[in-house]
């Protein structure tokens, strides 16, 4: 598309847009003024549906009416209900319901996952992971080595960008894995870098540390609901991610998980179990022996909060309507414009430092500027603007297809704009 920098041009785009009308659809959060801010953080928060109030209601009132019947007498019975979520759910990752399953969050998922996928023996010990992964995560991989009794130091093995560089080449990515292959148990890569927006190519990682004979695992947290995650097709062994970022289903709400069909009959997999993953006709009967639902349900422990649930299915339904291609389709527009405009400041400290292939990122573009502080957020911050800021000098910024709009983004460049002069 030849973009404009130009107002008039953005609300043309937003006329044009076929998804426009998702934006009354939520709770955009007000300013002081009584206008609405510019959110571009749904990246770390998405917004609230308008409709998941009446979910959660529905919920609450079935509570009231039955108390423990309401696991078989709900309206949405509760006792098989994470099992509304997962067509859809497994729809927006591109999996098989078999292969994904809504429970827990993330960093416990991330757990679980590495109990069954992380088994280092012999000189196979190392976590492949990225230098820039979130700190969780890395948090999560150190525990985990240290609980084999091993030296995180000399176990997680670190993906480090070239020399002056924020995002990872593709070929180093490959030369790490081809050079201490035999070394690695696991490959745990984030899938959208939640630092740069780095997308990577999940079937290329997949095969070549599959070649290897690597477990190879993604964290989706800014994948899920932002990029076509393709997860089946992309052959990987497990992802995880979380539902409150693009996926809109409220703080600290469930994560999804999925582990990969070949997986899923396999008898001798280790995991940590408990009663809901259990088969469900003989769950009940509380026998000695542990039966395992086929997939990836077999790794659920606990049943599940349902009013988190009723969030999820909510936002699930209105991705449904949306459609992930179409969703797609506007993000890439969506980020291309303020990508352009950006540029268009011509100002040279102002750097993006997001791929500019838009196969490589999802909505976000993490912007350096150099040297600036937090005042310079600050100052975005007071003329309405929520992003996100990130030590020393960079700003996240997602627009989000579903409830942004191009003169949103127009609005953003027009207060970046100012806010940098001088710097
Ligand atoms: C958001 C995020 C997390 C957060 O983990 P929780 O367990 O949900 O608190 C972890 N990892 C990544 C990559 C994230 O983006």
């Amino acid at each position: 598309m030849i973009y404009q920098n130009d107002k008039n041009f953005a609300l043309q785009l937003d006329q044009q847009d076929p998804l426009a009308s998702f934006r009354s659809r939520f709770h955009i959060p007000m300013r002081q003024n009584g206008e609405e801010h510019i959110y571009f953080c749904g990246n770390s928060l998405g917004l609230q549906p308008k409709s998941t109030k009446d979910a959660l209601h529905q919920e609450l009132e079935d509570w009231k009416k039955y108390g423990v019947e309401g696991h078989f007498h709900a309206k949405n019975p509760w006792m098989p209900y994470h099992e509304f979520l997962t067509e859809a759910m497994a729809e927006i990752v591109g999996a098989k319901p078999i292969e994904v399953v809504v429970m827990n969050t993330l960093t416990v998922n991330l757990h679980l996952m590495m109990v069954s996928f992380y088994k280092p023996s012999g000189k196979r010990n190392k976590i492949l992971i990225s230098s820039n992964a979130f700190p969780s995560d890395k948090y999560a991989v150190a525990s985990q080595i240290k609980f084999h009794g091993l030296n995180p130091d000399e176990c997680m093995l670190i993906l480090d960008p070239v020399e002056g560089e924020a995002c990872h080449r593709e070929e180093d990515i490959k030369a790490i894995i081809d050079k201490h292959g035999d070394e690695i148990a696991l490959i745990l890569l984030g899938n959208t870098n939640y630092y740069t927006g780095q997308f990577y190519d999940m079937k290329k990682i997949s095969a070549w540390g599959h070649e290897k004979g690597c477990k190879v695992g993604f964290d989706c947290a800014h994948g899920a609901g932002n990029v076509p995650l393709n997860l089946h097709e992309s052959n990987c062994d497990f992802a995880v991610w979380c539902s409150y970022k693009y996926l809109n289903s409220g703080p600290g709400s469930l994560g999804g998980v999925f582990i990969h069909e070949r997986h899923a009959h396999d008898k001798e997999i280790s995991r940590f179990e408990g009663w809901w993953g259990h088969k469900k006709d003989t769950r009940f009967k509380m026998r000695d022996d542990f039966e395992a639902i086929p997939g990836v349900e077999a790794w659920q422990l606990s049943n599940p909060p349902i009013l988190s649930m009723a969030a999820i299915w909510s936002s699930l339904k209105i991705f449904k309507e949306a459609n992930m291609d179409n969703l797609r389709k506007k993000a890439i527009t969506l980020t291309g414009y303020l990508e352009f405009l950006v540029k268009q400041l011509g100002n040279e400290v102002v750097n993006i430092i997001t791929p500019e292939d838009p196969a490589q990122r999802g909505c976000q573009l993490s912007i350096q500027v150099k040297h600036a502080d937090k005042r310079l957020y600050e100052n975005i911050t007071k003329e309405g603007v929520i992003a996100d800021w990130r030590e020393p000098d960079v700003i996240r910024v997602a627009p989000v297809p579903l409830y942004n709009s191009y003169t949103d983004v127009y609005q953003f460049v027009k207060i970046l704009e100012k806010a940098v002069q001088g710097i």
